[in-house]
């Protein structure tokens, strides 16, 4: 275990990754998964997946007791793709869903009710119905879906471990859309609410069969010492409800997942055997065996291993600004397109053989395909001159970027590949054809506002 912290800690500095992404470029060329004809793909780097993985396990290892039992659910919304599930699943890993399509994601890439976490806030009671009679873990976001469960409970038995998420309100980050435990945030029971603490230790003291709290104080732009407080305050009211419970009945609690990456350079930090430190300083009693704990990692497990490679279709000069016209845009990246300040990437530039481009470096604008004017990738950045035929790499975006295709233009959604050791690929999602995107689009219901009641008989 050790081991996998020292691998991963060795690897901090992202040079590996650099090398096995430039080393995937050029194979990809040199095999036509791009080129004129398939102008933008997404690559996964499956040896970075497993090592995150591992480095995952391994910094929660080193810091629990032994025999402490740790779910570590990947977060499915970061990179809901089956194949990658099934690669977690094989590492250890389970799966924290948030609506019916991410569960049958998860269920589809064979991962267990056991280690499965339903999530969202605003499950329906056909949702809540489906996870209870799969024995999946349910967190109660608010006290009206708490008396849904209420009912369900009543009418039929569950194996699923059941909790309530609370909102310890310790503040936001520098990305107001995904700090989650600001004070008016809309996840979970806000604990500093009047009232509210009370309420949640009540609602345990009345249902015995509650045994979870769960929480999750953000993602992207929380500093880790603010989810260690979040995570503090979690544990310090578990700690209330066992001792006015006068048994352990909170045995689990579910920290959330929100490790911010490093967008800036290739280097992996913070890292999670420094989080998991961090933790143990801060609370060390979730530490002490007297907890199972659950996990919900997303962004830090994929965001560093997912490249979007796009052919320079068109590179022009306007107002003395060199401009490259690429196909990865919106379509891809709609976080960096309409928010870059909070969203930034980093570009590689390649040439037409795949290999990494140098020369001398010219500020330009790397653009999308999509017609409005802000589908930038890049604007005004230094870079080797990106020349017709040459590849844009926009990186670290295997989370919430290529996976969560935005069908603006009716772009296709781009194949998705993963990458092993000498130049292999496997096909983790196929790219959706012109024919698909018709159909997708109500193709088989060409009529339907041109005949009766709406048009002539
Ligand atoms: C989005 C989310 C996560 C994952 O967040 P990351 O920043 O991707 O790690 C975990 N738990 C919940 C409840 C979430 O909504």
């Amino acid at each position: 275990m050790g081991a996998h912290i020292e691998a991963e800690e060795a690897d901090d500095t992202g040079a590996g990754r650099t090398a096995r992404r430039d080393e995937a470029v050029r194979a990809a060329v040199e095999q036509g998964l791009l080129g004129p004809d398939s102008p933008i793909v997404g690559l996964l780097d499956v040896t970075g997946i497993r090592e995150s993985a591992a480095a995952l396990r391994a910094a929660f290892d080193a810091v629990a007791a032994p025999g402490t039992p740790v779910l570590h659910a990947f977060a499915v919304k970061a990179t809901p793709l089956v194949p990658v599930l099934r690669l977690l699943r094989e590492e250890g890993l389970g799966a924290e869903v948030a609506s019916p399509g991410e569960l049958a994601l998860a269920r589809a890439a064979g991962m267990p009710a056991e280690a499965t976490v339903l999530d969202s806030p605003a499950k329906t009671p056909a949702e809540l119905r489906e996870a209870l009679s799969l024995g999946i873990a349910v967190n109660a976001d608010n006290p009206q879906e708490l008396a849904r469960i209420d009912t369900l409970t009543q009418t039929a038995a569950s194996r699923s471990p059941l909790g309530i998420r609370v909102n310890p309100q310790v503040g936001g980050g520098s990305i107001e859309a995904l700090s989650t435990a600001t004070a008016t945030s809309k996840f979970g029971v806000a604990l500093r609410d009047e009232g509210a603490r009370e309420w949640v230790v009540q609602a345990f003291l009345d249902r015995p069969w509650l045994t979870r709290l769960h929480t999750h104080t953000g993602s992207q732009g929380i500093p880790p010492a603010l989810m260690a407080r979040g995570v503090a305050e979690t544990y310090a009211l578990a700690e209330e409800i066992n001792l006015r419970a006068g048994r352990h009945q909170v045995d689990t609690l579910d920290i959330g997942g929100g490790l911010p990456v490093n967008f800036a350079s290739d280097a992996t930090t913070p890292t999670y055997a420094q989080y998991a430190r961090l933790l143990a300083e801060e609370v060390p009693g979730l530490f002490d065996g007297r907890y199972g704990l659950v996990t919900e990692f997303g962004r830090s497990l994929l965001a560093k291993h997912g490249t979007v490679v796009a052919r320079v279709e068109y590179a022009k000069a306007s107002g003395g600004r060199a401009v490259a016209v690429t196909h990865a845009g919106v379509q891809v990246a709609a976080r960096t397109v309409y928010a870059p300040g909070s969203w930034p990437l980093r570009i590689s530039a390649y040439d037409a053989k795949g290999r990494p481009k140098d020369g001398p470096v010219v500020v330009q604008d790397v653009a999308g395909p999509a017609c409005f004017a802000g589908d930038l990738l890049a604007e005004g950045r230094s870079l080797p001159l990106l020349e017709q035929g040459d590849y844009a790499a926009a990186l670290d975006t295997g989370a919430y970027y290529f996976a969560h295709h935005y069908g603006y233009n009716s772009l296709v959604r781009p194949g998705v590949y993963g990458f092993g050791p000498q130049g292999s690929f496997a096909v983790v999602r196929r790219a959706q054809t012109v024919r698909e995107v018709v159909a997708e689009s109500g193709g088989a219901q060409v009529n339907a506002l041109t005949q009766p009641p709406f048009g002539p008989a």
